[in-house]
């Protein structure tokens, strides 16, 4: 089952790390995910696992008490948990993105308070952009902070915060005019607020409430909600990177990685459609031979996999350019919309392999179905992604003539 998605050069610590998660995911993971699933039961147990490997923490710095690992190696490790089960990615994935942020962003006393327990895994993140009448986009939020002395006042609405519920910091993008006059283009007023609050539902917080979790056609485990700020009262040090105005270009970074990691799931969940397609195909007889042994249910099989192989290749290609240092919203971009597409057909074809039965709750495939869809939305939708690409196309060929 190891053919696909092979990478080259890892060195010995990658290989450790991601035989463990793989080892962990076979064990811990896929034999309970389905049935969580259709209770939408929260992984609990799985993750008391995630934070005893260290998942939490693997991109913090050492110096923070984790183990500085790469962005490669966060995307490997997001591939093989999305395989055994997606929502599991999901409640790492916000996290990650926090704790990327404030690494990146953050000020000195931030990165010293949030850092070493979100390693640990105390500290959970969520993070916040979008409302009730935007997602893609950004640049209409109208969710408010306004200063008032040492403190800022917030007020708005949120919309579909994953880890809503579970997390104790929650990164919220706001509009804040302080400092920026009139006819300031949007992103350049708005501000990122890092707000701790107790996990939960119901007001976790004065002026802060969780409503509950949104009912979700998959994805289901990992909660979904909407955050209402009412004169909610946040310390002024808690503006990320302690100046206002800066909070699009900090989200956006925080996406920009965001969308390697929605490759690596798409990635995840393709190859184990891959798995399960092959293996069922192999068991079930039509006309007297294995579907498998039928031209047709082979060039399937050769499809899917030819997909597997291509989009684990843009997601590796993605993770190792931010890696190196270079700028790769082209390249994440083309990953995150190549590989939540080839999820889709991947998995649809492995469902129609299936034939009625892949329609059953009793086959995996029927949970991979319904969960696949929410990689063609989140961190941005493909015409988002083809927006981006587009553009950037356009920069790097411009016409000389
Ligand atoms: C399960 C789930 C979890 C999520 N988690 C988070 C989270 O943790 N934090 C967070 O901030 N957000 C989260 N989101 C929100 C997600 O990022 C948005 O749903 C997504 O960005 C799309 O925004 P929208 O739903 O408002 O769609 P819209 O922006 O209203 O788009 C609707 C349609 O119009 C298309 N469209 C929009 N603009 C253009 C354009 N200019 N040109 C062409 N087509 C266009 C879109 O591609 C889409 O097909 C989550 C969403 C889901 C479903």
């Amino acid at each position: 089952m190891t053919r696909l998605a092979q990478t080259a050069g890892l060195n010995d610590i990658q290989r450790e790390i991601l035989s463990t998660v793989r080892d962990f995911v076979d064990k811990e993971i896929i034999p309970v995910a389905t049935q969580l699933e259709h209770r939408d039961e929260y992984p609990t147990e799985i993750v008391e696992g995630l934070k005893e490997l260290g998942l939490f923490g693997l991109m913090i710095p050492e110096e923070y008490g984790g183990l500085g690992e790469s962005l490669l190696t966060y995307a490997l490790c997001v591939e093989e948990i999305a395989r055994g089960w997606m929502s599991v990615s999901g409640i790492i994935n916000t996290h990650f993105i926090v704790a990327y942020m404030l690494k990146q962003h953050g000020t000195q006393e931030q990165k010293d308070t949030f850092l070493p327990r979100m390693a640990l895994g105390e500290v959970r993140g969520a993070f916040s952009m979008s409302e009730p009448a935007l997602g893609s986009d950004v640049s209409a939020i109208t969710s408010k902070g306004v200063r008032d002395g040492e403190e800022y006042v917030l007020n708005g609405q949120k919309m579909w915060l994953t880890n809503g519920g579970t997390s104790n910091l929650v990164a919220v993008l706001c509009r804040s005019d302080e400092g920026h006059p009139e006819g300031t283009a949007p992103h350049k007023s708005m501000t990122t607020f890092l707000i701790e609050k107790e996990p939960g539902f119901g007001e976790v917080r004065p002026g802060l409430t969780i409503p509950g979790k949104i009912d979700k056609m998959g994805y289901k485990g990992v909660d979904t909600t909407e955050l209402i700020m009412d004169d909610l009262r946040i310390p002024a040090n808690r503006v990320l990177g302690g100046t206002t105005g800066r909070g699009f270009y900090q989200m956006m970074d925080g996406v920009e990685v965001g969308r390697v990691n929605v490759a690596a799931r798409g990635c995840g969940v393709a190859q184990r459609a891959f798995e399960l397609g092959v293996s069922y195909a192999q068991q079930r007889h039509t006309f007297g031979k294995p579907i498998a042994q039928h031209q047709a249910i082979q060039f399937k099989l050769a499809e899917m996999a030819t997909k597997v192989e291509a989009a684990h290749a843009m997601m590796v290609n993605a993770a190792r350019k931010k890696d190196s240092g270079e700028r790769n919203d082209l390249e994440a971009g083309m990953a995150k919309y190549l590989a939540s597409e080839y999820c889709k057909e991947v998995v649809e074809d492995a469902f129609r392999i299936h034939g009625g039965y892949g329609f059953s709750k009793e086959y995996e495939i029927e949970r991979l179905y319904r969960e696949a869809p929410m990689l063609l939305i989140g961190e941005g939708t493909a015409e988002i992604q083809k927006m981006i690409i587009g553009r950037r196309l356009l920069e790097e060929y411009r016409f000389q003539g």
